[in-house]
C-alpha cells in the first residue's frame, strides 16, 4: 500500500467514523476513502442505549433499521430514582422520540464498518494511525502494520483517545473526570427487562438488558473518587452495588465474570474542530457525559456533517466549510451543557457529596 493516495482518511471506524466514510462513498462515488480501524471490533465496547432519534440518521447513509435485527432488542421501561429515593418511570432521560434498542454494541459497530466498506471505503482493520505529518498538499500517514499512505485530507474520528488531534498538537479540555466501570450478567429468564438509573453518594448507577441475555450494570463517579473507594477492585465493586436501593434487586447474579470493564465517561471537547486539511468528528470532537444517552446518535450525525466539509474542503471552500462545521458544533455542545446542568440539578439529597458539588455550577477546564 506504500505511496497509495486517497483524498480522505477517515481514522477510527467507531459510530462517527464509519458514517462519515459511509456518506463520502454514497453521496460522491467518485472519492477514494480510507477506513483505518485499531481493532477487530473483539474487544468490549460500551453504550447500548440507540434511541430512536439515531433512525433518521442510520437511513441517511442507508443503514436500514432492519439491519438491527439480530444485533438489538427493544428498549422497554426506562426507570429512574434521580432526586428521589424511589424508582420511577422517566422519559426524560432517554429519547422520546419512540421505542429505541438495546444493542449488542460490538457487533452494530463491526455492521457499521462492513457497510462503510460496501459503500465503497477501503477499510483496514486492526490497522492504527501511528503518525501523521503534512506533506505539501497531502498527509503522510504511517500506520501500524509498517504501511504508509497520503491523504488529502483527514477525519479524526478515534473517539476519545483523540489520537490523531493531539498529534497535531490539539488536546480536548475536559469538564469533569466521569468515569464508567461496568460488569457483564447473564440474565435468568423473568428478570426485569427494563433500563434503571439510581443516583447514589459517590455517582450513579445504570443498568440495561442486551442482546443475547445479557445485562450490563455500570458504576459511574469520577476517576479520583473511585479510587478512594477501592475500584476498579470486583470487591470493592460489589460493595458498591450491594448498597444501591434499587439496581441490585433487578440483577440476578447467574454467570456473572469477574471482569470490571472501565472506560472514560468524561465530558469534553477539542479546542477546534479542525485545522489545515483535517477535521474531527464523533467523541473525538466533543464527548458528552452519557447520562442522556445520546453519543452514538450524536456521533452518526456529527460523521455525515463531517462528510459535507470534508468534500467542500476538497473543493477548496475549507474556510467557510470548517467556520460553519464549528460552530454548529460548538452550539450542540452548548445545548449538551444546559441538559446536563439541568439534569445534575435535579439530584440534590447529596449537596456536599464531592460528587454531586463538583457537579452544580461548573466550567470547562483544560484537561491535565
Ligand atoms: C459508560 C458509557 C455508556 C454509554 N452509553 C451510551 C448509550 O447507552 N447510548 C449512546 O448513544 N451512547 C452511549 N455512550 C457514548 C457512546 O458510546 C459514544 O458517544 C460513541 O461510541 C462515540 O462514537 P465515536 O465513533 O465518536 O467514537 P468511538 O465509538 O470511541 O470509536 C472510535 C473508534 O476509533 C478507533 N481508534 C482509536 N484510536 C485509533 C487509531 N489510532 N487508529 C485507528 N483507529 C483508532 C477505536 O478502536 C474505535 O473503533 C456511552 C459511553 C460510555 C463511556
Amino acid at each position: 500500500m506504500a505511496g497509495t493516495r486517497f483524498d480522505v482518511a477517515v481514522i477510527g471506524a467507531g459510530p462517527a467514523g464509519s458514517a462519515c466514510a459511509a456518506s463520502l462513498c454514497r453521496r460522491f462515488p467518485g472519492l477514494t476513502v480510507l477506513l483505518l480501524e485499531r481493532t477487530r471490533f473483539e474487544e468490549q465496547r460500551i453504550g447500548e442505549v440507540l434511541p430512536a432519534a439515531a433512525l433518521p440518521v442510520l437511513r441517511q447513509i442507508g443503514f436500514s433499521k432492519e439491519r438491527l435485527v439480530g444485533m438489538s432488542s427493544s428498549s422497554h421501561i426506562a426507570s429512574s430514582a434521580w432526586g428521589d429515593a424511589r424508582l420511577l418511570e422517566t422519559h426524560h432521560l432517554f429519547s422520546a422520540a419512540g421505542q429505541g434498542f438495546h444493542l449488542d454494541r460490538n457487533r452494530f459497530d463491526a455492521a457499521l464498518c462492513f457497510h462503510a466498506e460496501a459503500s465503497g471505503a477501503q477499510v483496514r482493520r486492526a490497522c492504527s494511525l501511528r503518525a501523521a505529518e503534512r506533506e505539501g498538499e497531502d498527509w503522510h500517514l504511517e500506520l501500524s502494520d509498517g504501511a504508509s499512505v497520503l491523504s488529502r485530507f483527514v477525519v479524526e474520528a478515534t473517539g476519545r483517545r483523540c489520537a490523531f488531534a493531539r498529534g497535531q498538537g490539539v488536546r480536548p479540555q475536559m469538564l469533569d473526570r466521569l468515569i464508567a466501570y461496568s460488569r457483564f450478567f447473564r440474565e435468568g429468564e423473568c428478570d426485569e427487562k427494563s433500563i434503571a438509573i439510581e443516583a447514589c453518594r459517590h455517582g450513579w448507577w445504570y443498568t440495561a438488558p442486551l442482546p443475547g441475555g445479557r445485562r450490563i450494570v455500570s458504576f459511574l463517579s469520577d476517576v479520583d473518587l473511585a479510587r478512594e473507594r477501592g475500584l476498579p477492585s470486583s470487591e470493592a465493586w460489589t460493595a458498591l452495588f450491594d448498597e444501591t436501593e434499587h439496581v441490585a434487586k433487578l440483577v440476578h447474579d447467574v454467570e456473572c465474570g469477574d471482569e470490571i470493564v472501565v472506560r472514560p465517561a468524561s465530558t469534553g471537547a477539542l479546542s477546534v474542530a479542525g485545522g489545515d486539511g483535517w477535521l474531527a468528528t464523533g467523541d473525538a470532537l466533543a464527548s458528552c457525559d452519557p447520562l442522556a444517552a445520546q453519543g452514538i446518535t450524536k456521533a452518526l450525525h456529527s460523521g455525515v456533517l463531517a462528510s459535507f466539509v470534508a468534500v467542500d474542503a476538497l473543493q477548496g471552500r475549507a474556510h467557510e466549510a470548517h467556520s460553519r462545521y464549528g460552530a454548529l458544533m460548538a452550539r450542540h455542545m452548548e445545548g449538551f451543557l444546559r441538559m446536563h446542568a439541568v439534569h445534575y440539578a435535579h439530584e440534590m439529597r447529596w449537596p456536599d457529596m464531592p460528587f454531586w458539588s463538583r457537579r452544580h455550577g461548573v466550567r470547562l477546564e483544560e484537561a491535565a
